[in-house]
């Protein structure tokens, strides 16, 4: 069962809306409708069994709503796959509640997103949030390195996250879009001796993934030789699929992770083995 790890739906009445603002500023076009019926259409589509949500908090206020739907989007994931993380913001004051809250509730994880949020992921405030979270056991996924949308927002920039391990040791911390979007030389050198999870969202691109070299698309994609040495220098078992649905393809995603050269043991784990551990998921109920 092939587990999507990074996507993303938009509540009903706001999707047409949310959609065109974030693929306007980004200059990226979206590839499903932005609800969780197109999501599910494109999961299908792909042969992708389950996906993981991740709401991204963008003002305190937003957390409580967004935490209530997560937990109805997990009331029925045994109808749908699709599993919702929590979301908070660094300047909700009571993020102990928050995060008890949301392992209380069985939500397995919490997405940050420090340029969204415009504050650095080495602040003291992520740092009591990842901490805490740790504690309660949740999974912890952090937008890694820049933005589309941010040209030159370095808030989530490698030498911020090696910083933070530095200091605190969360056993399930997963760096989006292969631990730095846009700076993956960084990643490579400064954070292979971490434990870290990497999800693969938005990395490999299509157009690009077979340029080697080319110094110039190294920004805006993983070539396929870094991608490689990356999955044997951090581990296989650390590596996570993710599509960041609706802004790729997923039939697309899919396929290239699958003709990256990774081996079948590999892409199992990759696929579909490491997702299902750190979710806790199939562990008794599905042989
Ligand atoms: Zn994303």
């Amino acid at each position: 069962m092939i587990i999507d790890f990074h996507a993303h739906t938009f509540p009903e009445q706001l999707a047409r809306r949310a959609i065109a603002r974030l693929s306007d500023s980004a200059h990226i076009k979206n590839y499903s409708d932005g609800t969780l019926d197109g999501l599910r259409r494109s999961m299908h589509a792909a042969g992708i069994g389950h996906a993981v949500l991740l709401p991204v908090v963008t003002k305190p206020s937003q957390a409580e709503d967004i935490n209530r739907l997560a937990e109805e989007t997990n009331r029925r994931f045994r109808d749908t796959g699709i599993l919702s993380f929590g979301g908070i913001h660094p300047d909700n004051d009571d993020y102990k509640d928050i995060l008890r809250g949301l392992a209380d509730r069985g939500i397995p994880g919490v997405k940050l997103h420090p340029v969204f949020q415009k504050t650095d992921f080495d602040d003291i405030r992520y740092l009591r949030i990842v901490d805490c979270a740790s504690e309660n056991g949740l999974v912890v996924l952090t937008h890694a390195g820049f933005d589309i949308s941010f040209p030159g927002a370095d808030h989530a920039a490698v030498p911020r996250i090696r910083s933070v391990l530095r200091q605190i040791r969360p056993d399930k911390l997963v760096l989006a879009h292969m631990g730095g979007w846009g700076c993956w030389q960084d990643a490579e050198e400064l954070l292979a001796d971490c434990s870290v999870y990497l999800d693969t969202a938005f990395s490999l691109d299509p157009l690009r993934s077979n340029t080697g070299r080319d110094t110039a698309a190294e920004h805006t994609s993983l070539s396929r030789e870094r991608f490689l040495r990356m999955v044997r220098s951090f581990g296989a078992d650390r590596i996570l699929f993710g599509t960041d649905s609706p802004w790729t393809d997923a039939k697309e995603a899919l396929e290239l992770v699958r003709t990256s050269g990774l081996t079948s043991a590999e892409l199992d784990a990759v696929l579909s083995g490491n997702a299902a551990r750190l979710l806790g998921l199939f562990s008794a109920a599905s042989h």
